[in-house]
């Protein structure tokens, strides 16, 4: 076990005095009033602009800095940590509260950021000022805010004495903006007892959306599509430029790209789908509803396929295997005809897809004068909607918000939750926060935002969330 001590900021440590003066106030007793609600909703404001305040942009990522940030707060209210470097610089900390037999729940966050421009900010990326009831900062949505409803009701948990089911464990890991292989990845393999004992993980990946209507969908994300990297190469006889052949290493490779970009993917329904566009269906309005409630005959109609790319390339994605070209080298030198060219190829596919199969099927369409090699491949899983886990976070948010379509999610992109499925544990994409369409742009994007009513309802429905969880 190490533990990271530094010297934090000022700043911190009043954010982190306030915190616990409020803890102290709202003694175990009165844990359950409103007042006390109160009190920790306030407390996840401060310690949230706090926590933007932490620069860790990655590359380079210096998460050490949030390790020392939550360090801090655990070691005030006396929660034992353990923390534990990849590489200098890339902290990563978690804490356990122990409890009784049932699946242990692990709330999972990431502490990097990815780099923010401030010259297209009304804010300094890094300030979590306050503006026009907002908290502004790079994290703000991706994903801080969360680690900080996840902290809060870890503590709460904590402060209430109350004996746990299961043991709860709270995780705040470095770069997952780049991968997370000196995050999550290198826990697994390095410090592998983190996760001891662990059934159920709740992690970034769930959204809520509000449409510009109104209208409420919270996707809980059991899925993801499954990133396979490849690499494509083709050789030939090298020579002057000024003496083509008819046939190089790079036409060989244009001819096979050429297939790659002709290739159709055949579109096909998993049931999770199926059940993401049915409840979705209503809120996209007359032109789609009727085809989204049943997409297994959609899917098949000629046109569908485009229509639906036009519309939402993100939903189309969800249909099919997809490659995109994104990388291409020839020669190092304009008048050299090079012995080898390669392409590298972006392809995200269903999450229920044998990867071998789908690798033997690129390598079909390019050809024999290609050598596909795979870079980088997960391994496809889907969580079960069958749990108490799920049922308790839709039950939750039901209540909370009875007029909001709860459905599973199927997500395009990837996070950390990979890492986890592939143990076998079942993680979820969870966020109790009611983000506008409008203010989903700040995802990567500029002016990241989180209204503080978010920050301070989102606290109350983490914490009964882990409560309804982890208490009988
Ligand atoms: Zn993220």
């Amino acid at each position: 076990m190490r533990q990271f001590r530094s010297a934090a900021s000022a700043a911190v440590a009043i954010a982190v005095a306030i915190a616990v003066a409020i803890a102290v106030a709202s003694s175990p007793a009165s844990a359950q009033t409103p007042a006390a609600d109160d009190a920790l909703a306030d407390a996840s404001v401060e310690l949230l602009q706090e926590y933007l305040r932490v620069d860790t942009t990655n590359p380079p990522g210096n998460e050490s800095r949030a390790v020392d940030f939550f360090a801090r707060i655990l070691e005030l209210e006396g929660i034992p940590y353990e923390a534990a470097e990849s590489a200098p610089g890339r902290g990563n900390i978690w804490a356990r509260l122990e409890g009784g037999s049932e699946p242990a729940l692990l709330l999972l966050h990431h502490s990097d950021v990815v780099p923010a421009d401030p010259a297209f900010w009304d804010t300094p990326p890094l300030s979590g000022q306050i503006m026009d009831g907002h908290v502004y900062g790079r994290g703000a949505l991706d994903t801080k805010t969360l680690g900080i409803l996840h902290l809060q009701a870890f503590l709460a948990l904590h402060r209430s004495g109350r004996p746990l089911n299961r043991d709860v464990i709270f995780m705040a890991t470095a770069d997952e903006e780049a991968g997370g292989f000196y995050g999550v990845g290198w826990l697994v393999e390095n410090r592998p007892e983190a996760f001891e004992g662990v059934g159920f993980v709740l992690n970034e990946g769930g959204r809520t959306l509000v449409s510009e209507a109104g209208a409420k969908q919270v996707g809980i994300e059991v899925t993801q599509k499954v990133p396979v990297w490849l690499r494509l190469v083709a050789s030939g006889v090298p020579g002057h430029g000024s003496r083509p052949r008819a046939e190089s290493a790079v036409t060989k490779l244009l001819e096979a790209l050429d297939r790659i970009r002709e290739h159709e993917s055949e579109p096909r329904l998993l049931p999770v789908v199926d059940r993401y566009f049915r409840g979705i269906s209503e809120a996209r309005g007359e032109e789609w509803a009727e085809l989204f409630l049943d997409m297994a005959s959609s899917i098949r109609e000629p046109g569908f396929m485009a229509r639906l790319q036009d519309h939402d390339p993100n939903l189309a994605a969800l249909t099919r295997n997809t490659c995109s070209i994104t990388r291409l080298h020839g020669s190092g030198k304009i008048n050299v005809v090079p012995p080898t060219a390669a392409a590298e190829l972006d392809c995200r596919v269903l999450p229920d897809q044998d990867v071998g199969a789908f690798v033997a099927g690129i390598q079909r369409i390019a050809g024999e004068e290609i050598e596909a090699q795979t870079m980088m491949a997960f391994t496809p899983a889907i969580s079960p909607t069958d749990t108490y886990l799920y049922a308790t976070l839709e039950a939750v948010m039901q209540e909370r918000f009875p007029d909001a379509v709860v459905v599973p999610a199927v997500s395009s992109g990837f996070t950390d939750s990979h890492f986890l499925r592939d143990l076998g544990i079942a993680a979820y994409g969870y966020s109790p926060l009611l983000v506008p369409v409008q203010d989903q742009a700040g995802v990567h994007g500029n002016n990241e935002r989180i209204s503080i009513e978010n920050v301070r309802r989102g606290t109350q429905i983490m914490r009964q969330v882990v409560e309804r969880i982890a208490l009988d």
